[in-house]
């Protein structure tokens, strides 16, 4: 069976030294490991404000506490995403307000979410799914023009680039997760980038109980509330690693993306995504919009081909019954959308395989 997902791990010979030195180190808490990470991968981004943390949920709350988001705030936010996106928003006692998705992309729809603005929203998440990036323009110009934090959620999107500049730079607050299935994993844990230095020494805070690591305890006083949202060592570790292979992984998801792109062109039944424009996927999937969907996922899975729609719409779990609108395109959507693999271990072979499939019909 060709997985849709599937965790990269370096080599053994590369991984184990590094983290049997670190384990037994005599210190394997948030030091010099995440400092050294949290560097490198803000090289890798682009971005000097890299907070690491122990998951992209972590990084998600921090992001909504510095937007200011509190109880009885309203948070505008999408259903087609993973769970985390929105179990955090009702964790922070704010109200949820579904906006629809643009049906070209499966991405939010910023004239919706314009629509949906009231003076009680704080934030609007929005999310570039399967690691296609959102209408970042649009969104840039919303944030202007109504002053209103955009929570980047690019869980799906690491590599990925708007203007040659990689996700991570585009707006006050975007999120990665380092969990197991996606592009880049530090076994779990995540990243909160940020655009304003002064929020990045507050979030650092937050982190951690409140308390500032550059002072003593007895000098520190807790102002802030704070969580346990740091990251280890031995995830450093693992995260520093992964580093020396990550330009080559998300090539590969990339190069496979583009081949489909091109080869699954023209297919009866099958309808493929536009991007926004200057914008650079990750492919973390692939998504199509297929006719006949159950039978598709059947011939495909019973060719040996993991293919599936893997998230629920988010606005279907009852802990969400009170927020629930009409979405018409979410609903057209949902009939349709499908996930076929697309990472770096799919092979020239492989890919080759899953088009002739797709051809042979459903
Ligand atoms: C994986 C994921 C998250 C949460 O990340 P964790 O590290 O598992 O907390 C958030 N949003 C989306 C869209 C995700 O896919």
């Amino acid at each position: 069976m060709i997985p849709l997902t599937k965790t990269f791990m370096p080599p053994k010979d590369e991984l184990m030294p590094a983290l049997e030195k670190v384990l037994y180190s005599g210190y394997i808490a948030q030091g010099e490991a995440v400092d050294i990470f949290e560097n490198k991968l803000a090289l890798y981004l682009g971005n000097s404000n890299c907070l690491t943390v122990n998951s992209g949920s972590s990084a998600l709350h921090i992001a909504l506490i510095l937007a200011g988001v509190k109880d009885g705030d309203e948070v505008i936010t999408t259903a087609l995403t993973a769970e985390p996106t929105n179990t955090v928003i009702s964790q922070s006692g704010a109200k949820i307000v579904w906006a629809d998705i643009d049906p070209k992309t499966g991405n939010l729809c910023p004239e919706d979410v314009e629509r949906k603005i009231t003076e009680k929203t704080r934030a609007i998440m929005v999310v570039d799914y399967a690691g296609v990036p959102m209408d970042i323009k649009k969104f840039q110009e919303i944030e202007k023009k109504y002053g209103i934090p955009i929570i980047e959620d690019g869980a799906h999107a690491f590599g990925a680039s708007f203007e040659d500049k990689k996700i991570g730079n585009h707006f006050r607050y975007t999120v990665f997760s380092f969990q197991a299935i996606k592009h880049f994993t530090t076994i779990d844990g995540g990243v909160l980038c940020l655009k304003d230095d002064h929020e990045f020494e507050k979030a650092k805070l937050i982190r951690w109980f409140g308390i500032s690591k550059k002072l003593t305890r007895q000098e520190n006083d807790i102002t802030v509330q704070g969580y346990k949202y740091h990251m280890n060592n031995v995830n450093a570790t693992v995260g520093l690693i992964q580093l020396n292979h990550i330009e080559k992984v998300v090539d590969r998801y990339i190069k496979n993306g583009r081949f489909f792109d091109e080869a699954l062109k023209n297919i009866p039944g099958i309808e493929l995504l536009e991007y926004y424009p200057n914008s650079q996927p990750s492919y973390w999937l692939y998504t199509v919009k297929v006719k006949n969907k159950q039978n598709f996922i059947k011939t495909m899975t019973d060719k040996g081909i993991m293919v599936s729609d893997l998230h629920k719409r988010n606005d279907s779990h009852t802990i969400f019954r009170d927020s629930k609108i009409q979405l018409s395109k979410l609903d057209e959507f949902e009939r349709e959308w499908v996930h076929i693999p697309c990472g770096w271990w799919v092979t020239d072979e492989d890919r080759e395989y899953i088009v002739n499939v797709i051809r042979e019909g459903w």
